[in-house]
């Protein structure tokens, strides 16, 4: 499974699918099993940052793998 963080370019005012507060949404998150989508989530600032930092440290990780393998 892959993860994609998509920007929004305007700002918009909805519920942040992952605290449930009602904020201006900064990111979509796209959930992709190969070419199938399987879900996305909208997210306010704070959660698409922790979701952004989570997809670095997870290349990361798959990164130091594949150097040691
Ligand atoms: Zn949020």
């Amino acid at each position: 499974m892959q993860a994609h963080l998509i920007p929004y370019a305007e700002q918009r005012r909805r519920r942040c699918d992952c605290c449930d507060r009602t904020l201006i949404l900064a990111a979509r998150l796209l959930l992709l099993d190969g070419r199938a989508l399987l879900g996305d989530l909208e997210l306010c600032g704070s959660c698409a940052g922790a979701f952004e930092a989570l997809l670095d440290l997870e290349a990361a990780l798959v990164q130091d793998r594949q150097e040691e393998g």
